[in-house]
């Protein structure tokens, strides 16, 4: 079974080329590629948690992660209430596109705490692409938070993979997400830390499922690790076997 962590669906206001990318959209892709399930949140630029909860309502091949700013002044009550009661499975930050550091903990540290309590995963941007989300920053809400999973986005691209896992390696709570990696780099990842602590991702729209899946074969080459990496370690991840 493949599932993807990292899949976009709304109305962008400037990040993608089309007006809007549907469930329906996502999931026509989805079948053309034999994707199970997809995580799903808003494009960055809008930040659109309605029409996220909209579009994954009724559906069992989408499962909706909140994408939430810390700035916001209420946003643990936010949190709160889409993991409670609106059926939201996770967290999405984003502290490049938000402006706000990941180890800013009087800010984010809140929206760890809602998501120990709920026992969900988080996923960040971590393209090794700006001061605010650093694998030291990573590092460090990890290690404050060892109950809560936090999954690193684009694994630190090129320029930060290596010092991405060295971190992973001592966290076992610290996962790397696929998008933006090489198979190379990958293939080398798994190599010292494990297909235990990768996870896949698409990036859909941007990203292209059969490419990506392609990436993820070149890289995982024991069918166990393949196994793990598009799909076993996400599906443990979201508890989706005890559902
Ligand atoms: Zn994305």
């Amino acid at each position: 079974m493949i599932l993807d962590m990292h899949a976009h669906v709304g109305r962008p206001n400037y990040s993608y080329r089309a007006a809007e990318f549907t469930n329906d959209d996502l999931a026509a892709r989805m079948k053309q590629a034999g994707v199970s399930k997809c995580v799903v949140f808003s494009f960055y630029d809008v930040r659109d948690n309605e029409y996220i909860s909209d579009a994954c309502r009724g559906r069992d091949d989408l499962i909706p992660f909140a994408f939430i700013n810390p700035k916001e002044r209420n946003a643990r009550e936010q949190l709160e209430r889409m993991l409670g009661k609106e059926g939201f499975r996770g967290l999405k930050l984003h502290p490049f596109a938000d402006g706000f550091h990941l180890n800013n903990f009087k800010l984010v540290d809140p929206l760890f705490e809602v998501c120990e309590h709920y026992g969900t995963p988080i996923i960040c941007h971590g393209l090794a692409d700006n001061v605010y989300n650093t694998v030291y920053a990573f590092a460090e809400m990890t290690d404050r938070f060892p109950k809560v999973n936090l999954v690193m986005a684009h694994g630190g691209f090129m320029w930060a993979r290596k010092e991405a896992v060295r971190a992973s390696k001592t966290r076992p709570n610290l996962f790397i997400e696929t998008t933006c990696l090489y198979p190379d780099g990958i293939a080398e990842g798994i190599d010292e830390i494990g297909a235990e602590k990768y996870i896949f991702g698409s990036d859909a729209p941007w990203g292209d499922f059969e490419v990506d899946i392609l990436k993820i074969k070149k890289a995982a080459r024991r069918d166990e690790d393949l196994e793990m990496v598009l799909g076993g370690n996400l599906a443990r991840l979201l508890r989706l076997e005890a559902r």
